[in-house]
């Protein structure tokens, strides 16, 4: 253990050390060394106050009231922010919690004299744990039984877990992250006392919520993590849309209900992106309301719209960025493309791509293959997809906008002496959708010989002649014309 410990981290403790004062490694990265985790950063407490703290390391910044100092040391992080000079090592002077009175953060930051009224102010065993380490030497001071519970994989407060989640709101999604990122077990009496105190999440801004709930969404269980909020009342606060559709049945298409198929698309999705993640869990968001009917025939027409909608408000109100919005907005709103191998065509996949962007097209299929996966039915045949792929390769060249065609606006204007005018654009705007069409209509000298015929067209029939045949078949409107027609 002490030699996955970085020298620059040792460094650290021992210039504390030399200069008289206790120091420790303590927190997420003792827990992370103990389950041979590699820890993302690393915490050390001491006795040293931040002035000293500032005196023996000349180059650290204390930028905050909370006694930590940022220790600047030679990189050493692995996969770490490679636009950074330098890594850094968070030395905090020992602490002890004083009233939370906004449920947030504590009224005021006492410093403490000792390591165990630092640790016990801690939130779970797990992580207040502390690591001395002496010349060759090394002691672990862990009062609360951090250790075994590590072992036992179980998530324990220290102390009562009523007062501790009454001191401080965002311990209670803590747990839930934790839960989810190590795959731990959460002890009956801490779960009690989350479902007792979920009411509390009112006082955490929506930013912090928000970070935990990513930090769950992309950990190694997202589904187990999102269930267990549900469990514990917490999804009430982070995203109570999901509750609408618990219980919710849907129909002869699916065997589950509404919220079991979400948190399955969740945990089946294939990507490890954060907005395919997010538009799997939520690409039926709007189907408790726009259901109509009851039992095998219930349908759900227009859910991938006014989802992508319900969507874009709940990641609003999380305060997620907004090309997280958009993305996860654009994958909802097409998750119903139509796609049938059988029939597929070229040309309806090229009018996919331009709807949906080819970049965004592989997103689009995993969240495809999340709902088939998430849904349960043994049909569900997501290996289909793969020649959608396929095809999508295939017509990737083609054109499917005008910057693609052939020629441009000013051969129009050269090779055709068409003036300069709204005309230009209608013309190629119709040569593009011919061209989407049938790929082979791409060709210079055929282009030019069509414009030609279309320079004759007055603007408004250029305009409507442009206007794609929209086929906005979709499978669940298939799915009802087959159920229609052949079943029964
Ligand atoms: P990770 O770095 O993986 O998020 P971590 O446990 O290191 O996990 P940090 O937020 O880095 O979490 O916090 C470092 C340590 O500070 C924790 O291990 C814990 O001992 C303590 N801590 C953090 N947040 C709280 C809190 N809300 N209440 C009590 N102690 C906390
Ligand atoms: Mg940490």
């Amino acid at each position: 253990m002490i030699k996955k410990i970085p020298n620059q981290v040792k460094e650290v403790l021992e210039k504390l050390e030399s200069s008289g004062f206790e120091a420790y490694i303590v927190g997420g990265c003792m827990r992370d060394l103990i389950m041979d985790r590699n820890p993302k950063d690393w915490d050390v407490t001491t006795n040293a106050k931040p002035e000293e703290v500032q005196k023996i390391f000349p180059d650290s910044f204390y930028e905050n009231e909370f006694g930590t100092v940022g220790v600047k040391v030679e990189k050493f992080v692995e996969n770490g922010n490679s636009e950074r000079e330098h890594d850094v090592v968070e030395v905090t002077t020992f602490r002890i919690e004083s009233k939370y009175s906004d449920k947030r953060r504590p009224d005021q930051v006492r410093f403490a004299e000792t390591l165990e009224e630092d640790l016990s102010r801690r939130d779970f065993t797990m992580n207040a744990i502390a690591l001395r380490i002496k010349k060759f030497d090394f002691k672990i001071i862990d009062p609360y039984g951090g250790q075994k519970d590590i072992e036992k994989k179980i998530i324990r407060t220290v102390g009562n877990p009523h007062e501790r989640f009454d001191e401080d709101a965002l311990r209670v999604m803590r747990v839930v992250r934790f839960h989810s990122e190590l795959g731990f077990e959460i002890e009956k009496n801490t779960f009690e006392a989350i479902k007792k105190y979920h009411g509390h999440m009112e006082h955490i801004a929506q930013e912090r919520i928000k970070d935990e709930t990513v930090r769950i969404i992309l950990s190694d269980n997202p589904a187990e993590g999102i269930d267990m909020l549900h469990k514990t009342g917490l999804l009430n606060y982070v995203i109570p849309e999901l509750e609408k559709g618990v219980g919710v049945s849907q129909n002869r298409h699916h065997i589950y209900t509404i919220y079991k198929h979400s948190i399955l698309a969740l945990k089946f999705c294939p990507s490890k992106k954060l907005e395919v993640r997010l538009a799997s869990l939520l690409h039926d968001i709007a189907k408790p309301q726009t259901k109509r009917g009851e039992g095998l025939y219930a349908t759900f027409y227009n859910h991938d719209h006014v989802g992508a909608r319900i969507a874009r408000k709940i990641l609003e109100r999380l305060r997620f960025s907004n090309d997280i919005i958009e993305k996860v907005s654009l994958l909802i709103d097409n998750h119903m493309f139509y796609y049938n191998p059988d029939e597929v065509t070229e040309s309806s996949v090229r009018r996919l791509i331009k709807k949906v962007g080819l970049e965004n097209i592989k997103d689009l299929i995993d969240v495809r293959i999340a709902d088939r996966l998430g849904s349960g039915v043994p049909k569900a045949k997501p290996y289909k997809l793969r020649h959608l792929e396929y095809v999508i390769d295939k017509v990737s060249h083609d054109a499917i906008s005008v910057k693609m065609l052939k020629i441009n606006g000013d051969d129009l204007m050269k090779e055709l002496k068409i003036a300069p005018g709204p005309k230009i654009g209608a013309i190629l705007d119709v040569l593009l959708s011919e061209a989407i069409e049938d790929a082979s209509k791409n060709n210079g000298d055929r282009l030019l010989a069509r414009a030609k015929e279309l320079e004759k067209e007055d603007l408004g029939k250029l305009r409507d002649m442009a206007k794609e045949k929209i086929e906005d078949k979709k499978e669940e409107e298939d799915k009802e014309l087959k159920g229609k027609h052949w079943v029964k």
